[in-house]
């Protein structure tokens, strides 16, 4: 059974979308994982299907109606466990220990806003994961969904040419990848450093952690002050 991603969406055309190239595009062909797209339109009201409705308190803007979008989860609804995940700004920063998770089991159902966003009520009925993946507004789901999408296939097994590739790059260890050269060794005047050409592989793999360190801590103090108290903790259940 391939891995599935279940995306309820206004815009079913949106998918595959760029997931139909490349890496992900052949592991989609080759039936490692399948893209089950339902259109939210189905689940409308009346003559024009309506899925939205004005928001109560008043306001800008429209809200999509539980009603619709409790029928399109119920018909989605998935015995197998798989996670379901409304992707929006007011949820929960994504993580690569979201993804692994993800990636590990059947699956995935993605509901996909619009609009407003979704009446809070269904989302609480169906105990969905409300999941952001940055902290700006896209203007819908469908593209954080892609991006959530891309992130689970590349781990899927078989996905990736190199199996070394997923377990040394960012956030795998807690820390950001070190920077990578190729040839040619001198471009523009800048050299490649001279200790990846040395071939001495302990020295290079030093080097490298301790640049992982540094870009880590430079750039993202939230994920090194996360990193220095696990490896506090850590060093204190060892000793
Ligand atoms: N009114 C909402 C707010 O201020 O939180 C924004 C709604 S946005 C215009 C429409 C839809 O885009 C959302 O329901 C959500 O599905 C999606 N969306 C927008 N930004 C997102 C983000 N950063 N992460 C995940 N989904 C997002």
């Amino acid at each position: 059974m391939s891995w599935t991603a279940t995306i309820l969406t206004l815009f079913p055309d949106m998918f595959p979308g760029p997931l139909g190239q490349s890496l992900a595009g052949k592991a989609l062909n080759s039936g490692v994982w399948c893209c089950d797209t339902r259109d939210l339109r189905a689940f409308g009201f009346g003559r024009h299907h309506a899925v939205d409705d004005t928001p109560c308190g008043g306001g800008a803007g429209m809200v999509m109606r539980p009603d619709v979008v409790d029928a399109a989860l119920t018909a989605a609804s998935r015995n197998d466990g798989a996670p379901c995940v409304y992707l929006t700004p007011r949820g929960r920063p994504l993580t690569q220990a979201d993804i692994r998770r993800y990636a590990a089991g059947p699956g995935v159902t993605l509901l996909c806003g619009r609009y407003e966003g979704v009446d809070e009520r269904v989302l609480e009925a169906h105990a969905v994961e409300q999941i952001s993946i940055g902290d700006y507004v896209l203007s819908g789901g469908e593209t954080a969904a892609l991006v959530l999408l891309d992130a689970c296939v590349r781990l899927l097994p078989g996905v990736m040419g190199s199996a070394e590739s997923g377990v040394e790059e960012s956030f795998s260890n807690g820390l950001l990848e070190y920077p990578h050269y190729t040839r040619p060794a001198e471009w523009n005047g800048r050299a490649v450093p001279d200790i990846l050409l040395s071939g001495n592989h302990a020295a290079i793999a030093r080097w490298r952690h301790e640049q992982s360190e540094r870009v880590t801590r430079e750039r993202r103090p939230d994920l090194w002050a996360a990193h220095l108290s696990n490896t506090t903790r850590s060093s204190v259940q060892e000793g």
